[in-house]
């Protein structure tokens, strides 16, 4: 894929950039190496403060900003405005906590010679690289960035080739908020220049946001350098609606959770799961909802669903909707790709989708919603835990017992109950099976990337 924004609103080539040459990923990883030497000698008030004062750029640029993202993967534009404060949030938000969060902790002496002292410390282990995706160009980058660099890592970023400018934003943003030289930098290499820069020896560690395949190949690549990585992969969380339920409430949500970010979103809800006893009044209501939503420019602020990001993704998710209803499956409503410019495709909903339909474990990419019906709770929790992915799950309920056994039962890296799946940087998130290893955001998210040193004083 050439490195370039191209707007999926018009599928015009808006800016292409050349991919960085040998000497200069050599100079950006030789200055990242310098960078963590001299981030590693900083205290954490010095790094709340740059971080401060990142956030507060970004929140600046909060207008020129969501128009970017619009113009480089078609977001509705009130939503690239809510992802950048989001991220400045973040941004506070580690800045604020990182000191508390990798706090020396010191433990009973457990050894027979009375230790004068035995205990814990989390301390920076070097230039991580963060390998991201599009999908939420400047949040999915900061919410690793920002936990890495207040731990004392440098980062070195490698972004989705068709978000260059976001990319360049971020490449000097932290230097602008007083962080050391080095500190941070975007690599524009494409994804075949991966390897080289994970193999090499002053790169300590890896995380990856995107698709399966990706992940994997990240991962075999760390593994044979003894390399961590975090990855966070696809979903196709379930949304389980039982008799209980608010179900106009669990509407208006479901709505919501499948079709944000136009539903490029990794924990969207996609497979909704109705209890027989609310099945009709769910789908009626559902697919009426859908079908209402304005889909159109993403820079005209009444637009609900934007286009695709890119026309691969767009004939991908087609295809998917093409295969069910080879197969059998009821499209309820929406389903064909419209005869206009750019990436669009309409709010769909599908029932009787069955187990030989790709759409029943493939990730649907885009508003593409299934429905399906089950007749107890059980069975709801068969259907939601019969995929390879485990990013995290939805159920609305007003009966405790169900509730207990769905968030006992759903194998998944997230439940929320009577809600839909969201990301907060107070949270861990992250999921289980092929939704990838390791957690973001938290404590738990600036631990992943931190030595935990035992110390012992005989
Ligand atoms: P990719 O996984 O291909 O891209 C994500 C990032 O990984 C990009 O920076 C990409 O670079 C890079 N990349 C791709 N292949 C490799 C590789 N072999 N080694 C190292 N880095 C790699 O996602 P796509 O954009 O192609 O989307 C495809 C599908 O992935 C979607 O339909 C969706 O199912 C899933 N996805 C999930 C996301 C999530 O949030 N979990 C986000 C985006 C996609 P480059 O752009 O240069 O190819």
């Amino acid at each position: 894929m050439a490195i370039a924004t191209v707007n999926p609103t018009t599928g015009l080539v808006e800016q292409e950039f050349d991919p960085i040459d040998e000497t200069e990923i050599e100079r950006r990883i030789a200055a990242a190496a310098d960078g963590f030497v001299s981030l590693s000698k900083t205290s954490f008030e010095e790094r709340a403060g740059w971080m401060r004062a990142a956030a507060d750029l970004l929140e600046a640029d909060v207008d020129e900003l969501a128009r970017l993202i619009t113009v480089e993967m078609g977001r509705p534009i009130g939503q690239s405005r809510a992802e950048v404060l989001k991220s400045a949030k973040g941004m506070r938000f580690y800045a604020d906590h990182a000191e508390e969060f990798l706090a020396p902790e010191w433990l009973p002496d457990p050894s027979a010679v009375n230790a004068s002292a035995a205990g814990t410390r989390y301390e920076p282990i070097g230039v991580v690289l963060a390998v991201m995706p599009w999908n939420y160009p400047l949040w999915q980058a900061l919410r690793f960035a920002a936990p890495a660099l207040m731990a004392g890592n440098a980062g070195l970023l490698k972004h989705a080739s068709n978000v260059p400018q976001a990319a360049l934003y971020l490449d000097t943003l932290f230097e602008r908020g007083g962080f050391p030289a080095g500190s941070f930098a975007s690599l524009l290499i494409p994804a075949s220049g991966v390897e080289r820069v994970l193999r090499d020896k002053r790169i300590a560690a890896a995380t990856l946001t995107g698709s399966e395949p990706a992940g994997r190949s990240l991962a075999a690549i760390a593994g044979s350098e003894v390399k961590h990585v975090v990855l966070e992969l696809g979903g196709s969380d379930p949304f389980i609606v039982m008799p209980t339920a608010d179900v106009p409430a669990a509407v208006s949500v479901a709505v919501k959770a499948r079709v944000q970010n136009s539903g490029q979103s990794c924990i969207a809800a996609k497979r909704f799961i109705v209890h027989s006893d609310v099945y009709d009044e769910f789908l009626g209501l559902f697919a009426a909802r859908m079908g209402e939503l304005s889909v159109g420019d993403p820079l005209d602020e009444s637009t609900d669903v934007g286009p695709i990001a890119t026309e691969s993704g767009r004939d991908e998710l087609a295809g998917l909707v093409d295969d069910a209803r080879a197969k059998g499956a009821d499209i309820v409503v929406g389903g064909a790709t419209p005869d206009r410019a750019g990436w669009f495709y309409p709010p769909t909903v599908i029932a009787d989708v069955t187990p030989e339909m790709r759409l029943f474990a493939e990730e649907a990419f885009g508003p593409v919603a299934t429905v399906s019906r089950v007749a107890d709770a059980a069975e709801a929790v068969k259907l939601a835990n019969s995929t390879t992915f485990g990013l995290s799950s939805a159920v609305w309920t007003n009966d405790p017992a169900e509730e207990d056994l769905f968030v006992r039962s759903l194998a998944a890296g997230g439940v929320f109950v009577n809600g839909m799946t969201a990301s907060f940087p107070e949270l861990p998130f992250g999921g289980v099976k092929d939704s990838g290893v390791g957690r973001e955001l938290s404590a738990a998210g600036i631990r992943e990337f931190c030595n935990l040193k035992t110390v012992w004083k005989g």
